[in-house]
């Protein structure tokens, strides 16, 4: 039975980081926040498994773990946070009766429930505790490299992302997600580590774990803009559900390219061709802002035989699976913005000069 209560624990239980994600119900019955200390008492949170087929997190966490301080204190005190360890079990997202526990955070659309409150008071917990900063880790399903996703323009919070991956994404729906809630007040980051179970993606987690856990403190410095390049969502491209699609060489009506999810985080410059148009009176796809206006004539150009971008534009979540084109959408596109910093940030005034609040960036993939 699921208990909807979290507790805390002063210590790992023996034996656990010999279990994978799936086995870990049998320690732990719903989110539970396990303290151990380190050398610099302000803690570092890692939350893993909050979907639970997403086990990058728990991988990285208990191999670090045992790897590097199973003998040797910890450089700075960890407070690791189990999400959901009854759906990893059945290594899926949530059970059946859950709601999806990052949109049950504070500040999120979720009515209020008996998740919404647990999850508020382990927010306010974790408030109490000051961390130095809150890390998030998920997978996703495409082809996609590992980046991480901020929720607020301010130089540290860019500065801790960059030390994952030089492309970062910013975002502010959903609502209700762990890094959104957390980032008011303190350097706050989901990690999409890739596909679950990836090696590589494991090591590159656990590598950037062992950085934080090392960091002394995160600088307020500006950072400089071309050191960190940061995207927003701007667009959903659904394929026209009347059009044939196939890819590569087919005699379909939308031949997409074969390998177009290559194109994942790669700024195009304008004139990429994504596929061939063998029928030119179907319009073969459709884009939307995250308002749900079309904006289609803002980034395609369908009149010479291609289905051509007309504008600088970085896709994520491409996919080559026909089912999830169908069910989904083909892809996202993002924007790059344009920041600059001139001081010390201090405050939380984070939108930099042609962000504004109004623009409400859309929900990135997976999350
Ligand atoms: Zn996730």
């Amino acid at each position: 039975m699921l208990s909807l209560d979290f507790i805390e624990l002063d210590h790992l239980p023996e034996g656990v980081l010999e279990r994978p994600a799936s086995a870990l119900y049998q320690y732990f019955q719903g989110p539970t926040l396990i303290h151990l200390q380190g050398r610099d008492k302000r803690p570092l949170v890692v939350s893993v498994l909050q979907h639970g087929n997403e086990v990058t997190g728990w991988e990285a966490i208990r191999r670090l773990l045992k790897l590097h301080y199973r003998h040797s204190e910890l450089p700075r005190s960890l407070l690791i946070l189990i999400g959901n360890p009854l759906a990893a079990k059945h290594r899926l997202r949530r059970l059946d009766d859950q709601p999806d526990f990052n949109r049950c955070w504070p500040g999120g659309k979720e009515a209020d429930s008996e998740y919404t409150r647990l999850f508020n008071r382990i927010h306010e917990r974790m408030r109490e505790l000051d961390p130095l900063a809150v890390i998030d880790v998920h997978n996703n399903t495409g082809l996609n490299p590992h980046y991480a996703a901020v929720n607020l323009i301010r130089a540290d919070y860019l500065r801790l992302a960059s030390l994952f991956a030089t492309k970062v994404v910013y975002f502010t729906m959903p609502a209700g997600t762990l890094s959104l809630s957390m980032s008011e007040f303190c350097p706050s980051l989901t990690l999409e580590c890739g596909q679950a179970g990836e090696i590589h993606g494991t090591d590159h987690t656990m590598a950037f774990l062992e950085t934080c856990l090392n960091l002394e403190k995160i600088s307020t410095r500006p950072i400089d803009s071309e050191a960190v390049h940061l995207f927003h969502m701007v667009a959903t491209v659904n394929v026209n559900n009347d059009v044939l699609f196939g890819f590569g060489r087919v005699p379909a009506e939308l031949a997409l390219r074969e390998d177009l999810d290559k194109f994942n985080f790669c700024e195009l410059p304008a004139g990429t061709s994504f596929g061939d148009l063998n029928n030119p009176t179907r319009q073969p796809l459709f884009a939307y802002d995250p308002e749900g206006v079309d904006v289609t004539g803002d980034y395609f150009f369908f009149g010479r035989g291609q289905v051509e971008t007309t504008r600088e534009v970085m896709p994520s979540m491409l996919t080559l699976d026909r089912r999830v084109i169908q069910q989904d959408c083909l892809c996202y596109l993002m924007d790059r913005i344009h920041y600059e910093f001139d001081e010390e940030v201090t405050g939380p005034d984070p939108l930099p000069e042609g962000i504004k609040r109004s623009d409400r960036p859309g929900s990135p993939p997976s999350v």
